[in-house]
C-alpha cells in the first residue's frame, strides 16, 4: 500500500525516531528534556522549512500525572489523553511481528506548523488496533511503562513499525535520526530490507547519544530478545553489533551508525572514553526560542530585535533594549510564576524577593538537596538579603531513591518554613516549566559531573534573562562567563578532584557566592545585575537555540 501525503511527493526527508517527543501541553508523550528537545528540533525543522518527518509512539497514557501528599510523597497517575482531539488517524497500516504474531500498527498525524509556513508531520505510532491482542493494544499505552518485556516490544513498534510506516506512506528517505538508543531496532529493519548490507545501513544511519547514565542504556537478555522477536535477523549477527552477553541499544545505534554525536563538547569527551573506538562529534544542544521566551520578552525582542524569532543570532543586539524595560518584562515574568504558586500552594511569596528556581527530573544524579547542606548558612544567607526557592520535578515512578529527595526537600521546606519561603510545584510538565523559568531571577543546576551530558532549562532561562547560577558540566562549560553570563559552582572541567573535595568545594561556592555576589548585587546594584541579564539573553541565548542546532544537524550530519 502506497498513500503519499503531501510531503513526500519528490522530497527526500530526514527521519526523526524518538521515544518520546514534546509538543504541546497537552500531549503528554514526554518525560523531561530528552522529549522536549524532540519537540524542539521539530519546532526548528518547520521555522527552517526541512524535509524532516518525526517517528513517536503514542503513549496514550502518558507518562504520567504526578500529586503529592502533604508530606511529599509522589503519587503516580495515568496522563490520559485523547489523540483524536489533535491529529488525524491515517489510513495506513503495517505489521511487525512480536512474539510470533502480528501486531497491527497504525499512524496518527500531527502537523506542527511554523509562523513563517513551515510543516512538519509527527507520526505517532499506534497498536490500539481492532484485531490486535487487548495485551497487544496496550504495547503504545504508557511512555517508559517498564525496563523489560513491555519496553522491548515498544522499541519494536518505534524502529520495525516506524520503518515500515514510513514506506507505507510513501516518504523517501535520505537519512534516519536515531534520539538515544531506544529507536535502533530501525537500524535491524535497514539491514533486512536492504540485504544485509551494513554499509548501505551505516550510511543511512545517524545516532545521537544523550546520557553517560549508565541505566538510561537499554539492554536486553537474548532469551527476551529470542521471544519477543523470533529470528528477526540472526542471533550471530546481532551478538557482534550489539554487544556478546546482552542487546544493548546503544551499542547497536553505535555499530550501525556513519555519524554518531554528543549533546555538548564535554559530553563527546565523556561518550568518547565510554564508548571507545567510535568517532563521536559534538553538537550542542539548544532550545527553541519562540517556545521558551514569555510573552513579555516576545514583546520585547519584537520591539527592538525584529525578526529575533527566526534568527536568533539577532539577539546579540540585545544592548539596545533599555535597562528598564528589560526589568519590567522580568518583573511580568516573575508575577505571573509568583501568582500561580501562591495559588497552587498558599507558600505567600511575593514579588521583590530573590527567587532562585531549580526544576528538573528528581533523580540522584541532580543532587536537588544539595542546597540545603548547611541549613545555618542558608538562614545567615536569608538574614542579609531575602530568598525564596522554588522546586519542581517528577521521579521515575520506580526510582525509590528519586522519590525520597522530594520527600526530603518537603522535610526542609518544614524545618525552614519560618525564616524561608520555600515551595515544591506538583506534576513538573511543559506549562509549569513556562511560568517556572522564566518567572525565577536565578536558575540553579547542581548535577554531579559529568553526567548531566547537556541539560537545556538552563538556556531557556538565558532566553528571558535569568541567571545561571550552576556546576560546571554539560552546555554551562561552553555557556559561561564567571560574573558576565552567570555564576559557576565548583571545580573547573579539567580540575581532578576528589568526590569529597568536589563537594566541599561545590558547597562553598554555592553559600559563598549567594551571600557575598548573588544576594548583594540582586538587591544593591540592580543595574549589574540588569547588564547581566541582558548578557545572558546576548551571549548565550543567540547560540544555545535550535535554530542553530538543526543548522549544525544539516551541514554535518544530513547532507
Ligand atoms: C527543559 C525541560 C526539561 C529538561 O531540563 P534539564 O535542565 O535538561 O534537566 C525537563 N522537563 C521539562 C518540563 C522541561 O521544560
Amino acid at each position: 500500500m502506497s498513500e503519499c501525503l503531501p510531503y513526500t511527493i519528490g522530497k527526500q526527508s530526514i527521519a526523526f525516531f524518538s521515544m518520546e517527543i514534546g509538543l504541546d501541553g497537552g500531549i503528554p508523550t514526554y518525560s523531561g528534556g530528552l522529549g522536549i528537545l524532540a519537540g524542539d528540533t521539530v519546532r526548528s525543522s518547520a521555522d527552517l522549512k526541512l524535509p524532516l518527518v518525526a517517528v513517536t509512539l503514542v503513549s496514550r497514557k502518558g507518562y504520567f500525572r504526578q500529586e503529592l501528599t502533604s508530606d511529599g510523597w509522589q503519587i503516580e497517575y495515568p496522563d490520559e489523553w485523547d489523540p483524536a482531539k489533535f491529529m488525524t488517524l491515517l489510513p495506513a497500516e503495517v505489521r511487525v511481528q512480536i512474539q510470533r504474531r502480528d501486531v497491527k500498527v497504525k499512524a496518527w498525524l500531527y502537523e506542527v506548523k511554523s509562523l513563517v509556513g513551515g510543516n512538519i508531520p509527527v507520526l505517532f505510532l499506534d497498536t490500539d488496533v481492532e484485531g490486535n491482542t487487548p495485551e497487544d493494544r496496550a504495547i503504545t499505552n504508557y511512555l517508559y511503562g517498564d525496563d523489560g518485556i513491555y519496553r522491548l516490544k515498544q522499541e519494536v513498534v518505534l524502529g520495525v513499525g516506524g520503518v515500515r510506516i514510513l514506506d507505507a506512506l510513501g516518504f523517501q528517505i535520505r537519512r534516519y535520526h536515531m534520539n538515544e538508543g531506544h529507536s535502533s531496532l530501525l537500524a535491524l529493519e535497514l539491514l533486512r530490507k536492504f540485504g544485509m548490507d551494513m554499509e548501505k545501513v551505516r550510511n543511512l544511519c545517524i545516532f545521537t547519544t544523550h546520557t553517560p547514565v549508565d541505566a538510561a542504556h537499554d539492554k536486553f537478555s537474548y532469551d527476551l530478545v529470542r521471544e519477543v522477536l523470533d529470528d528477526f535477523v540472526p542471533l550471530d549477527t546481532l551478538r557482534k553489533l550489539g554487544g556478546e552477553n546482552v542487546l544493548n541499544m546503544t551499542r547497536l545505534a553505535l555499530n550501525l551508525s556513519e555519524y554518531i554525536n554528543g549533546v555538548s563538547k564535554k559530553y563527546q569527551l565523556t561518550s568518547s572514553r565510554l564508548f571507545p573506538g567510535y568517532q563521536i562529534n559534538a553538537i550542542t544542544n539548544g532550545v527553541h526560542s519562540y517556545t521558551w521566551t514569555s510573552e513579555p520578552f516576545k514583546k520585547l525582542f519584537d520591539k527592538y530585535i525584529p525578526g529575533w524569532a527566526n534568527e536568533p543570532e539577532l539577539l546579540v543586539r540585545v544592548d539596545t533594549i533599555p535597562n528598564e524595560e528589560v526589568w519590567e518584562a522580568h518583573q511580568d515574568a516573575k508575577k505571573t510564576l509568583i501568582d500561580f504558586v501562591n495559588e497552587t500552594t498558599k507558600v505567600g511569596m511575593d514579588y521583590n524577593t530573590l527567587t532562585i528556581g531549580f526544576a528538573r527530573r528528581a533523580t540522584g544524579y541532580k543532587r536537588a538537596t544539595l542546597i540545603f547542606s548547611d541549613l545555618d548558612k542558608l538562614r545567615k544567607i536569608n538574614r542579609k538579603g531575602r530568598i525564596q526557592l522554588i522546586f519542581a520535578g517528577k521521579a521515575h515512578p520506580r526510582d525509590e531513591s528519586g522519590k525520597k529527595i522530594i520527600k526530603e526537600i518537603f522535610g526542609y521546606i518544614e524545618t525552614l518554613k519560618d525564616k524561608i519561603k520555600i515551595a515544591y510545584l506538583p506534576n513538573y510538565n511543559m506549562s509549569t516549566a513556562f511560568k517556572l523559568i522564566p518567572g525565577s531571577d536565578v536558575w540553579l543546576n547542581t548535577p554531579l559531573p559529568p553526567l548531566e551530558a547537556s541539560g537545556t532549562s538552563g538556556m531557556k532561562a538565558a532566553h528571558n534573562g535569568v541567571l545561571n547560577f550552576s556546576v560546571l558540566d554539560g552546555w554551562w562549560i561552553e555557556g559561561w562567563i564567571e560574573g558576565v553570563t552567570g555564576w559557576a559552582i565548583g571545580p573547573l572541567p579539567e580540575e581532578e578532584v576528589s568526590e569529597p573535595e568536589r563537594r566541599a568545594r561545590e558547597i562553598e561556592d554555592l553559600y559563598n557566592k549567594l551571600e557575598y555576589v548573588i544576594v548583594p548585587t540582586y538587591y544593591q546594584r540592580r543595574d549589574e545585575w540588569i547588564e547581566m541579564m541582558k548578557s545572558s539573553i546576548g551571549k548565550i541565548a543567540y547560540y544555545f537555540n535550535s535554530h542553530r542546532m538543526m543548522r549544525r544537524y544539516i551541514t554535518e550530519a544530513y547532507f
